[in-house]
């Protein structure tokens, strides 16, 4: 009789996980295109999720460290002690900490979503073999990163992969600028604008770029007007972004591409890995193997002072605050996304990550994922977000 109720238990274990494997298999076709289009048996509790970016806020809200970008002018005079933290899952549960609202220019985080829109229109492929994904181990805006390698391909996250890419994408200069604009917009889920401030002081002084054009002009490797891309490209990086917006672009990368606020599906799925290994490779410029070391998640940087972070599946971290360290990434930023990241189990190289505890793991497992499976169950019967 034991056998035959341990025999039930088993069969009920294996439904459940089951259901809980491949949630998004089921849930496709029942809430698509709504906000709670995908549900995911990873994505973080809530309660975690705050006391993590509480903590994190708490902690480095008073760090002095690091100085403002100040070779785009502008950027010099932004406040350096606003500080915001967002955390949003892919089901679409919000966090937000501190000065959220601020907009503040998304610079070369912009490189990750242009990347994704000509991945969108080229296919993985064409893009690899017309930019390459190499780590320069340079600085973002390096000469020798292009001259040095023997095949001058770069990496979409620097400067000169960056204005490649630009390049790419079809139309003329002002069809590709509203290409651009309308597609980060779309991955944030609210229209985005540009900060005209920051385009004119960066436009008036982005000689290093323009002579990265020409280089790459050179060895062959752009693919439309090289000023024109690299205008371009300067407006993309003066696209104002507040903490939340930055968060929700992150999570529509952690989601497999589909916005979880508005269910739109933005970036191909089949293109997500490419992205995340690009911006693993090169998202902090020449500390990107540090951040792999210590944080272990793709992410990308902005000399405006924002990071995001990317867990796939989960969910994404940003961080805002303006003081840089010498690779030109937000100090507060690193430090709190580390922080949530270790608090959350996000590391993807971890086992941990997707459960596996260095002890006992059934147990470990059953507590890392079943919150997410009762939200999933939850949500079925519901079909509403939970929000915190
Ligand atoms: N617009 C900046 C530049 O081209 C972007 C650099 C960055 O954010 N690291 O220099």
């Amino acid at each position: 009789m034991s056998r035959i109720v341990k025999g039930f238990n088993l069969f009920i274990v294996c439904c459940v996980l089951t259901f809980s494997i491949f949630p998004q298999t089921q849930s496709r076709n029942r809430v698509a295109g709504t906000a709670a289009a995908q549900c995911s048996p990873v994505a973080p509790r809530a309660a975690e999720v705050r006391a993590a970016g509480d903590e994190a806020y708490m902690k480095f809200r008073g760090d002095t460290g690091g100085k403002n970008a100040d070779y785009i002018p502008v950027l010099a005079k932004v406040d350096p002690k606003l500080f915001g933290i967002g955390i949003i899952s892919t089901d679409n549960q919000t966090y937000s900490r501190g000065d959220v609202q601020y907009f503040f220019s998304i610079q070369s985080i912009s490189k990750v979503f242009t990347l994704a829109l000509a991945l969108n229109e080229l296919g993985p492929d064409a893009v690899f073999q017309k930019i390459g994904s190499e780590a320069t181990g340079r600085p973002f805006n390096s000469v020798e990163a292009v001259a040095d390698m023997p095949t001058h391909t770069g990496n979409p996250m620097v400067n000169a992969g960056a204005i490649a890419t630009v390049s790419l994408i079809s139309g003329t200069a002002d069809e590709k600028w509203n290409k651009i604009l309308a597609f980060y917009s779309q991955a944030a889920g609210e229209k985005l604008t540009m900060l005209d401030d920051v385009y004119k002081s960066e436009a008036a002084t982005n000689q290093g770029n323009r002579a990265l054009a020409a280089l790459l002009v050179k060895y062959n490797r752009i693919y439309a007007d090289p000023e024109e891309s690299v205008d371009v490209y300067t407006k993309q990086c003066s696209v104002g972004v507040n903490t939340k917006q930055l968060a929700m672009m992150g999570a529509t990368l952690a989601n497999n591409g589909v916005n979880p606020a508005t269910g739109v599906r933005v970036i191909k799925a089949e293109n997500i890995p490419y992205i995340l290994a690009a911006m693993s490779t090169a998202g902090l410029y020449d500390s990107s193997g540090a951040w792999a070391w210590h944080v272990g998640l793709p992410a990308k940087s902005g000399v405006g002072g924002g990071i995001v972070a990317v867990a796939p599946g989960k969910g994404a971290v940003a961080a805002f605050a303006p003081p840089l360290d010498e690779a030109g990434n937000s100090v507060k930023a690193q430090k709190a996304i580390k922080y949530v990241e270790q608090k959350l189990d996000y590391d993807v190289f971890s086992p941990r990550s997707v459960g596996l505890g260095a002890g006992a793991l059934p147990a470990r497992a059953r507590r890392a994922h079943r919150p997410g499976l009762l939200r999933c169950l939850e949500r079925r019967s519901t079909i509403r977000p939970l929000r915190f």
